[in-house]
């Protein structure tokens, strides 16, 4: 059974690895930087804000919505057949209220969070602006200086996203092998990965850094709420917590792996809600507790990352 577990888990990275790679953000930071954020620090970052939030939620959040709702449907159908899967089909009445509220709570920390970030990019632009006329440079010479380091930072941060995506890969594969000299090497690979991740120096970097963890926090929680308002409107109350990650899962998740209480007592302490080691990174699974009760499968934190699905039960 972990086999749809790890099913879901992709399906809902797969959203979040459209926003790490996607070139809309950029291009929205691109047009910005050197169009008008030079001439007008202050205003125009107020416009850029606003287009990184109808990004947002003209496209991300309803693609989450969808991927979070498709991600419930082979659990549903393993617990509940045909009849659960259909009865969740369709969001309506309490679900949805629930699904529209949290979307509603989500867009404002998505803006707030921007906000600080351009607000930011913007007093550093004008003190940018303030040494080129000090230092007699011309305003031409320091965009196109600015802008440069950001692109080579760009190529840079690129490279080590992809580093880091293949990381997980190596740990999950050295786990296969349960050869622990491989796994240790593996965990270190990791390690440097994660922080070339977050090695960020110019200005515009640490704004997309920014936009970019935070567009992925947004878009992950509402995947989350999603996949659990088809649970809800399937009639489930009783959830369980399922780590996922195999060893890499931080202590907090894995020891609320199996973890079992109502609705109501998860509230606010959700995967990804910030209450764990690993904070805005958390991806596990609340599922129906139907669905872990007996599962030999699940006894320990599953890994999304094993290159074949283990055998279905
Ligand atoms: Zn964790
Ligand atoms: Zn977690």
């Amino acid at each position: 059974m972990a086999d749809r577990i790890i099913a879901a888990v992709r399906l809902k990275r797969k959203v979040l690895e459209g926003v790490n790679q996607q070139s809309d953000i950029l291009d929205i930071l691109d047009a910005f930087t050197r169009k008008v954020l030079f001439a007008r620090p202050g205003p125009e970052t107020e416009r850029l804000k606003e287009e990184l939030v109808l990004l947002m939620r003209k496209k991300y959040f309803p693609l989450a919505d969808e991927s979070g709702r498709k991600s419930a449907i082979p659990i549903l159908d393993r617990i509940g057949g045909a009849e659960a899967v259909q009865s969740a089909s369709r969001l309506s009445g309490d679900s949805l209220r629930f699904l529209s509220g949290y979307r509603q709570k989500n867009i404002a920390w998505f803006t707030q969070e921007v906000n600080t970030g351009t607000t930011a990019l913007s007093s550093e632009l004008k003190a940018e602006i303030a040494r080129a006329s000090r230092d007699g440079v011309s305003r031409a010479r320091m965009v196109d200086d600015v802008i440069g380091s950001y692109k080579a930072e760009l190529k840079q941060i690129r490279k080590a996203r992809k580093r880091f995506a293949e990381a997980n890969k190596f740990v999950a594969n050295a786990e296969a092998t349960g050869d622990i000299k491989a796994i240790k090497l593996a965990h270190k690979e990791r390690t440097l990965a994660h922080a070339g991740t977050r090695r960020v120096t110019t200005a515009m970097g640490r704004l997309e850094n920014k936009v970019q963890g935070d567009a992925r926090d947004a878009v992950r929680r509402e995947a989350q709420r999603a996949q659990l308002a088809s649970y809800k409107q399937a009639g489930f109350r009783v959830y369980t917590w399922v780590a996922v990650n195999g060893s890499i899962a931080c202590p907090d998740c894995t020891s609320l792996h199996g973890e079992t209480r109502s609705i109501a007592l998860w509230h606010g302490n959700m995967p990804g809600d910030g209450h764990t080691v690993c904070l805005d990174s958390c991806v596990c699974e609340l599922v129906p507790n139907e669905f872990t009760v007996d599962n030999k499968s699940i006894a320990g934190p599953v890994n999304p990352f094993l290159p074949t699905l283990p055998a279905n039960e």
